[in-house]
């Protein structure tokens, strides 16, 4: 997951390949809540993995549930319909609306002392008309804050059931979904029925509850979308082991790239046109728009069909969350596109309508909205412009939006806050990265001499902008030590052998440890003895020549920063920030001094400015790329400076370079 302040995606050309998703949040929530509420244990497999589930799952520990996590598997033992303990419980429930309304009803229904709250944004989000159906039941629940808002306080039911409990349907469907799985924990002698006033919105989400109920031992009795009665005496009973289907509305956005992309397309796994995910209908929305689909149980493979896309006018109610990503496909399209009946979009994570209308403004594209439809625009090649995305806390803005980079003009995207995803998809921008195909990586390159403090520098720039990192030395450490251990003197007369050992130098990077094949290497190349090592190999040229592919490997989306001597003038010339790093040799001797003393070894300050200046003579005289400044880097010579004044200035650098 990418935690930076901000993610910016390179321009990408298409993307190809194949895609597993994770498990749906919708099924993943309603099923954590039934395997807590029935009697028995679950096996629940294929588990989402996201703050929303942690959410669940904490408060499942809370109400004394066992909850054992085993990687995507989570076995829950039911409570029978009984709480473990009677003591008074807060709960915290972030911005997971799939875990407040139906936690709500089912505690309300139990009874108990609880109080409910979340971030914010959730104090926001209405809840009034559930509290009012529970109500009307006989349960108790107080408002803590604003009315008809949460936070709430629940305590102790008196339970009547004598007339049809009526449920407003046109702000959430959520609403719906709790009474119908919290009410199953009251059915006595007779059936109780739920009456929904109003129409009914987001109609397949309440498909889901009904054929969850049903895996968890209830049988629903349907009548139209209006009224839904629960059988007298039915109890909830675990099914033994349940799978989780793969995220039909995060799906979309690889549905959306498949029919965006030309190519061989898009083939995502673990969800299917069999999907009881309402989002799946998707599918013919992106079809409609020119997308083409084959599909079997558990894949669904997309290709470009109509180009440029269709614009079209469509009632989004269906498919309220997948629905955006038409809203931002729309930018490709030959006419304008019109979403309408999209009314929840307004109480969401966010207000989306706004949102989606902001941002795709800041695009280029024109974009008109009422209070429930949206109509974008085309957005014409050469209109484009690079953007800073807003994601407002909403993982759905921000993987929307990630879809802008396949624009035409070749203009870069930044996604605020990537780490929102987190909600459903936590490695959205991973999955995404590993089938997109950009039109360039950046590169930023960072050369100089020995302890100029290239390393730190280099890891610090990467880690601020999600980029990968390349420690170029360390290949030709890497190439030194297999050179010693294959008893090679590391002179010319083995030029040839040492080379072909670094052409398949099996080195691996795992965080700050570096292992070759299945040894860890680190602090032996990391020596001094090891880096006087490396740069006699370095100084070879067939070793050199060996290493360029490795090396070219790591430019990587969506970035890479790489730090060596020869960076910018021979890996990567075409980088558009080239670095040249110095420090006065004193001061280089220095900090190496103190480095050598922390990792608690003897060190010699007169010896290591020697062997420092012998490296340097060395790098610089050398025939095969000699230690140089690229004629287009910029000097920094940080003898004076900490290295959050270096990193912030490399980063200045790079905005610089960007906004041109
Ligand atoms: O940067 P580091 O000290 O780890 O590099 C070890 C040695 O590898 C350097 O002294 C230099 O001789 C060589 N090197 C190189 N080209 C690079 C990186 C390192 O020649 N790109």
């Amino acid at each position: 997951m990418y935690k930076t302040p901000f993610l910016d995606l390179p321009a990408l050309s298409s993307a190809a390949g194949e895609v597993t998703l994770p498990g749906s949040k919708s099924i993943s929530n309603r099923v954590l809540l039934l395997a807590a509420l029935c009697q028995g244990t679950t096996v629940v497999r294929d588990l989402l993995d996201s703050d929303d589930t942690r959410v669940m799952l904490q408060a499942l520990r809370q109400l004394g549930c066992g909850v054992l996590v085993e990687g995507t598997s989570v076995t829950v033992s039911g409570l029978g319909g009984r709480l473990a303990h009677s003591q008074a419980i807060e709960f915290f429930m972030g911005n997971a609306g799939t875990v407040m309304r139906p936690l709500t009803a089912a505690l309300a229904v139990l009874g108990g002392d609880f109080i409910l709250k979340g971030v914010p944004r959730m104090h926001e989000r209405p809840i009034g008309d559930l509290v009012d159906a529970l109500r009307a039941l006989g349960c108790r629940i107080d408002y803590l804050g604003q009315e008809g808002y949460p936070p709430l306080r629940i305590g102790t039911p008196q339970i009547r059931i004598d007339a049809p409990i009526p449920v407003r349907g046109d702000v959430s469907s959520q609403f719906l979904t709790a009474l119908l799985m919290a009410l199953p924990l009251a059915a006595g002698q007779q059936d109780i029925t739920i009456e929904v006033v109003g129409e009914l919105i987001s109609k397949p989400y309440i498909d889901i509850t009904l054929n969850l109920l049903q895996r968890f031992g209830i049988e629903v009795r349907r009548e139209a979308w209006s009224r839904f009665t629960i059988a007298a005496g039915c109890r909830y009973q675990s099914p033994g082991e349940i799978h989780v289907e793969a995220d039909a509305s995060s799906a979309s956005y690889f549905i959306a790239l498949g029919a965006l992309s030309a190519g061989p397309g898009m083939r995502v796994l673990g969800v299917g046109a069999d999907s009881i995910q309402g989002d799946i209908r998707f599918v013919e929305a992106a079809q409609a728009m020119g997308a083409e689909v084959e599909s079997g149980p558990n894949w669904l493979h997309i290709r470009r069909g109509a180009w440029p896309l269709r614009g079209l006018t469509l009632n989004g109610n269906h498919i309220p969350d997948a629905a955006m990503t038409l809203a931002i496909m729309a930018l490709y399209a030959d006419a304008p596109t019109t979403l309408t009946d999209i009314g929840s979009w307004r109480v969401k994570e966010t207000d989306r309508i706004a949102a989606m209308a902001t941002e795709c403004r800041k695009l280029g594209a024109t974009v008109e909205e009422g209070p429930d439809w949206i109509r974008v625009h085309p957005l014409p090649t050469g209109q484009w412009r690079r953007a800073s995305i807003h994601t407002y806390d909403d993982h759905r803005v921000a993987m929307c939006f990630s879809l802008a980079a396949l624009n035409p003009d070749g203009v870069m995207v930044r996604i605020e806050d990537p780490a929102c995803v987190a909600k459903t998809f936590p490695d959205y921008f991973e999955t995404l990265f590993e089938v997109a195909r950009p039109l360039d990586v950046p590169v930023i390159c960072i050369d100089g001499p020995t302890a100029s403090g290239k390393g730190t520098l280099a890891s610090r720039v990467a880690a601020a902008l999600g980029y990968h990192y390349l420690d170029s030395g360390a290949l030709y450490r890497v190439t030194a030590h297999a050179a010693v251990q294959a008893g090679l003197a590391l002179d010319a007369a083995n030029e040839k052998n040492i080379a072909e050992l670094a052409r398949q130098l099996p080195v691996r990077f795992e965080g700050d440890r570096i292992w070759l094949a299945d040894l860890d290497v680190t602090d032996e190349i990391r020596s001094e003895a090891g880096g006087m090592r490396a740069s006699l190999v370095s100084a070879l040229p067939a070793v050199r020549e060996a290493l360029v592919d490795l090396q070219h490997s790591f430019a990587r989306l969506p970035g890479l920063v790489a730090d060596g001597r020869d960076m910018g003038t021979v890996i990567f010339p075409a980088s558009p920030l080239k670095v040249y790093l110095t420090a006065s040799a004193e001061t280089r001797a220095q900090r190496r001094h103190a480095q050598v003393l922390q990792r608690g070894q003897a060190a010699d300050y007169s010896a290591l400015l020697a062997d420092l200046q012998a490296r340097d003579a060395r790098d610089i005289q050398r025939s095969a790329a000699p230690l140089r400044a690229a004629a287009d880097a910029l000097d920094l010579d940080n003898t004076g400076l900490s290295i959050d004044d270096s990193v912030n200035q490399l980063l200045a650098w790079w905005e610089e370079r960007l906004q041109r």
